[in-house]
């Protein structure tokens, strides 16, 4: 492509030129408003690799799974500034259009942007993202240190918080929301926060899915003397990572990744004995991965077993702990009660499962420290005194619907409710209200308002999530207790059904569909306790990070118990000993509301990202796969909004001062009346007269720039 030529695609049409069948971009502008001709036009400009298509101001992003000259430094620049309209619809006329924004809010009313990216696994929010940070940072260029930090911490938190899944090859396990905060047009800071990473991805993956990226890229990126000292041996081996470590090719590209997180590493300030503490701990998970029980001949308890002794001792060694010490966290649990130390032994199941917990809270740790690293590091550093202006990216998982749904499943929907009903509010509520204000007839639009699901997951006392907090803090309760709480507590209810078949679960009827989900392991995973002898064994583990990881959060009730005499009990099947905190759910629900917050006091900006095909290929459209995701995210219902609706609103005073040389007569008043006779000497049609402004659709503005060239031609 010649350097600074726009990107395929096309001048927009002049509005109201018959519509054109939306090739200018926007569908808004279909003239045939129907799921048939939405389908067409996307298809049609997708096949013309035109991605991008505008519905009035939301931006529909289809992945074009390949790489298009879309996004170069050139493109950068055109869309720089440039006016709605004047180029094809892009990511980076939102980034555009959120940033200016930003810097046009005045000081009285300071208001945040928010861009929420929505779309399935594989849509490409997270693509989407990168990009609009980029065109971001290109727009601010300042503190160009500050800059790239934000664009290059992108690296480190793929390699650990993303994984190869059936439906993406680097799907991100872990939502996130990034606030830029701006001093005039300058980035100054910035912050992130996660939501739920997977941690059950260190342990455990589907058919066709890989572990988090970092495990593959350790192996193919550290020189052997390094394995060496990690202790790692062939990648083969361990059981969390085994199955496919595909071509050369991929290693290569695994090489290369680990080399980038490295400098990523560097860029953040992770000191060197960090980085070293970090990969140890790392290969610690692995280690323990392989360590397998059996049990003892003549108690009902279980041991290591034989062949995996080396595992357990080489894991130790990658912790920095005490192999005994570790020993005893895998097979018995340690509590106390009345003063007096009890010892429980761990059935087989039990044993396994205070493995992979040990496994899942370390990298747990580790991924939530390098993200509390990188807001260190990006943290903003002005007086206090000076007003900040933020625009917010969030890039969340999007609506969930497996062969088997689980625990977190449930909170990814639950997120997509609430993303919806956000957008619902948006879109279609404050479009209402607008014209209620004004007097105006307003036939309703008919949108699935999903209030009442919310209702059902969040409502207090008696929604999902407080009946599970319930459950989860009884300690007789079982998943099926759980199970007949919600039936009995649901019964009638139009978006709850019970579960069908064999499988202990249930169903909820979604904005987006009806999931089954799998209640089985619910409330264990609500709780996600960490007993408090595991945190002890890391508190004093000789690797100085590890220590540092599980001091934070030293409980009130302590973990490091004097001593006391042991009692054994054998074979007891009680929960891990551990100590209160929150609920998964409850810091769940807490972390949305604070998100929410935020994004009702902003000024929103919507990308739906849709994916073409199931199959990853560029230039192939499946249509159902496409329609499915229209009628998701609430697409034809917005289009038709934006149709139908009046878009153009001017005050009468604006319009009889810009207009007022229609009525060819000197001293025309900005009034109601002028306005009136401004518009009944045009041959316009079709607008509406509030009680302090007009009503316009969106081709008006164009016939009345007609109307004003004709004027000044005559003159
Ligand atoms: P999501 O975050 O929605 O799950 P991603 O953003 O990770 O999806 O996108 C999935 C894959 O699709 C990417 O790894 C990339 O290969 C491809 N992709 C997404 N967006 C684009 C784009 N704009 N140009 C080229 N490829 C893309
Ligand atoms: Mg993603």
């Amino acid at each position: 492509m010649v350097p600074g030529m726009v990107p395929p695609g096309e001048r927009r049409p002049r509005a109201g030129a018959g519509a054109g069948a939306g090739a200018g971009g926007d569908l808004a502008a279909l003239a045939e408003l129907d799921e048939a001709a939405l389908l067409g036009s996307l298809r049609e400009r997708f096949l013309r690799q035109q991605v991008y298509t505008d519905v009035g101001d939301i931006l529909i992003a289809m992945n074009p799974f390949q790489r298009l000259p879309l996004y170069g430094r050139e493109v950068s620049e055109r869309y720089r500034r440039h006016e709605k309209g004047a180029l094809p619809p892009h990511i980076f006329a939102v980034a555009d259009r959120a940033y200016h924004a930003m810097l046009g809010c005045r000081a009285a009313a300071p208001r945040g942007q928010c861009v929420v990216i929505s779309g399935e696994s594989g849509a490409g929010k997270t693509e989407s993202t990168k990009l609009l940070l980029q065109h971001i940072m290109n727009l601010c260029k300042g503190n160009s240190q500050l800059e790239q930090q934000i664009l290059q911490v992108n690296p480190l938190l793929e390699a650990f918080g993303n994984a190869q899944t059936v439906m993406n090859d680097n799907s991100s396990r872990f939502g996130k929301y990034i606030q830029l905060r701006f001093q005039k047009n300058t980035v100054r800071g910035a912050k992130l926060s996660e939501y739920l990473l997977e941690k059950s991805r260190v342990v455990q993956q589907d058919t066709g899915e890989r572990n988090f990226h970092i495990f593959y890229y350790m192996f193919a990126g550290l020189s052997s003397e390094e394995k060496e000292m990690y202790g790692l041996l062939d990648p083969s081996l361990y059981r969390y990572i085994s199955g496919r470590f595909g071509t050369e090719d991929v290693a290569q590209h695994w090489k290369h990744k680990y080399q980038e997180v490295c400098n990523a590493l560097d860029m953040v300030g992770f000191q060197e004995q960090e980085q070293v503490d970090m990969q140890a701990i790392l290969a610690g998970v692995l280690s323990l991965g392989n360590v397998t029980f059996e049990p003892q001949e003549n108690n009902g308890s279980v041991k290591v077993s034989e062949a995996s002794q080396g595992w357990l001792k080489a894991a130790a060694g990658q912790f920095g702990v005490q192999e005994d010490e570790l020993l005893k966290c895998l097979i018995c649990t340690m509590s106390v009660t009345r003063g007096e130390q009890i010892q429980r032994f761990h059935t087989r199941q039990q044993a396994e499962d205070a493995r992979d917990s040990i496994a899942k809270v370390a990298y747990g740790r580790v991924f939530g420290w390098i993200v509390s690293k990188i807001n260190e590091l990006l943290a903003e550093n002005v007086d206090p005194e000076v007003e900040l202006r933020e625009i917010g990216i969030l890039d969340i998982f999007g609506f969930e619907n497996f062969a088997v749904n689980r625990f977190e499943q449930l909170c990814i929907n639950l997120a997509n409710e609430q993303l919806q009903h956000f957008f619902n509010h948006h879109i279609f509520q404050l479009e209402q209200a607008a014209y209620r204000e004004e007097e105006l007839p307003w036939e309703t639009i008919k949108f699935s308002n999903n209030e009442p699901i919310l209702d059902l997951l969040l409502a207090k006392p008696l929604g999902l999530l407080s009946l599970l907090d319930e459950q989860s803090a009884f300690p007789q309760a079982t998943d099926k207790t759980f199970v007949d709480k919600l039936n009995s507590s649901f019964k009638g209810n139009l978006h709850f059904q019970p579960g069908r078949g064999r499988v202990l679960g249930f169903s909820i009827v979604h904005y987006a569909g009806n999931v089954q989900y799998t209640a089985g392991g619910f409330l264990e995973k609500n709780r996600d306790t960490l007993p408090a002898n595991i945190r002890g064994l890391f508190i004093n583990s000789v690797t100085p990070l590890l220590s540092v990881l599980f001091t934070a959060t030293i409980s009130r009730t302590g973990t490091l118990m004097p001593h006391v005499k042991a009692k054994v009990i054998r074979g007891a099947d009680d929960k891990f000993n551990s100590t209160r905190k929150q609920s998964v759910g409850a810091q769940f629900r807490h972390s949305l509301m604070v998100l929410m917050e935020r994004m009702y006091s902003a000024n929103p900006h919507f990308v739906r990202c849709i994916k073409p095909n199931s199959r990853k290929e560029p230039g192939v459209v499946d249509s159902q796969v496409v329609l499915q995701q229209l009628r998701y995210n609430g697409l034809l219902e917005t289009i038709r909004i934006r149709r139908d609706g009046f878009s153009w609103r001017p005050s009468f005073e604006e319009f009889a001062e810009r207009y007022g040389i229609l009525l060819v007569k000197p001293d025309v008043s900005l009034t109601k009346e002028s306005c009136l006779e401004i518009l009944q000497s045009t041959e316009l049609t079709g607008w509406i007269c509030g009680k302090s402004r007009l009503f316009f659709k969106y081709w008006h503005k164009e016939q009345l720039a007609k109307c004003v060239e004709q004027l000044e031609r005559a003159a």
